[in-house]
């Protein structure tokens, strides 16, 4: 038997395209290609066998050519503040974590783009755990499509790629994912409601400048300077501070930058004021991150007085600046910190690798 197609890890128009060619060769009539393509992302069907309104003998000659695959949900979690944690496992056994974060009226969807991380920031605990494997487009942009299929579908507002991995290292995919979030025919996310969130891997800023939608950029600074960046962020060395502020700098759409608050580390009166020009410099809105506990070694969490006080020095130059809520704290569900509550920090199997999830 050849190899069934995934209708999922392809653009609604690729997929609508082998949908249609099957319909010619199976004789049915082309109105059947609108109803299963608006089963694949918008409507999900958990299945062929799921698409009752088509005849059984096409739905099982469907099920023949084409594979629809889920993403197991192996784990859920609840946060006592209404955020909830999903572990899925993939095909190959690899696991990943997305978060549904609830704000009013928004639910904010964080997701991860890689099993694992390799940049090995010094506070994350993804990096503790070392790089498994890029996702595929659909087993990123498949995290959302799994929230319409819950008993009770959660509806996705805004997506943030701020789960496990560097989305700018797996920028094939992660594109292939943006235009699945945002196709109006598939998860209709509006692009301005969608943020990539990157240590700043600077060829992969510039793709995601030449994607003509608004996307939004958010650059993980942490640190004012190279020579205290270079400690926490190793990525440092190859796209030194500099060259990511001068990216910034020319991205067509307002950035902005994340600053996750380390006592006693990037938290002084002259860090402020170095960030607020560079802030500045770029037109950036900076988000400032209280550390997560747990999920970090050799860190604190700056007070939050203190984290008002810095943010107040960069209002003071003109900086707009933003404190972010952290959420699920009670369900650890900051990078790494499932998988270092449950196995340690030493190498996982690899089917046990949990995913991580940032959502400060
Ligand atoms: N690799 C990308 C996206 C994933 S991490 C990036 O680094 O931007 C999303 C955000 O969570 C980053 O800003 C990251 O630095 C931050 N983060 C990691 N560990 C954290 C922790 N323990 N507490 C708070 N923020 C953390």
């Amino acid at each position: 038997m050849t190899e069934r197609e995934n209708l999922l890890n392809l653009t609604v128009v690729d997929a609508e395209t082998r949908v249609a060619a099957a319909m010619l060769e199976l004789g049915q009539p082309s109105y059947r290609v609108a109803q299963v393509v608006r089963r694949l992302w918008e409507v999900p069907a958990r299945s062929f066998a799921d698409m009752t309104e088509l005849p059984a003998a096409l739905r099982a000659a469907l099920d023949e050519r084409f594979e629809l695959p889920r993403l197991e949900l192996a784990v859920e979690q609840l946060s006592t503040d209404g955020t909830r944690k999903f572990l899925f496992r993939l095909a190959d056994g690899e696991a990943i974590e997305a978060v549904a974060i609830p704000d009013g009226n928004r639910v904010t969807l964080c997701i991860s783009s890689q099993a694992g991380c390799a940049l090995r920031c010094a506070f994350c605990a993804t990096g503790a755990m070392g790089f498994s494997r890029n996702l595929s487009a659909f087993e990123i942009a498949g995290q959302a499509r799994e929230m319409r299929l819950l008993d009770e579908p959660v509806v996705v507002t805004n997506i943030v790629f701020m789960g496990m991995g560097e989305p700018l290292m797996n920028w094939k995919a992660v594109s292939g994912a943006l235009t699945l979030l945002n196709d109006p025919r598939a998860l209709g996310v509006g692009a301005r409601h969608i943020t990539i969130s990157t240590v700043g891997i600077l060829p992969g800023i510039v793709a995601l400048g030449e994607r003509p939608e608004q996307f939004r950029l958010a650059i993980s600074i942490h640190a004012p300077t190279d020579e205290l960046r270079r400690t926490l962020m190793p990525i440092n060395t190859k796209y030194p501070l500099s060259d990511v502020i001068a990216a910034a700098k020319v991205f067509d759409r307002r950035v902005t930058f994340e600053y996750v608050m380390l006592g006693g580390v990037n938290d002084g009166i002259e860090q402020a004021r170095a960030l607020g020009q560079l802030a500045r410099e770029c037109g950036a809105f900076v988000n400032l991150i209280p550390l997560h506990p747990g999920g970090s070694q050799g860190f604190v969490p700056t007070a939050a007085n203190e984290i008002s006080r810095f943010a107040r020095l960069l209002r003071d130059r003109g900086v707009e600046v933003a404190v972010r809520k952290s959420r699920g704290i009670d369900i650890a569900a900051a990078c790494g910190q499932l998988r270092v509550e449950r196995m340690g920090r030493r190498s996982p199997r690899p089917a046990e690798q949990h995913s991580d999830v940032q959502v400060a």
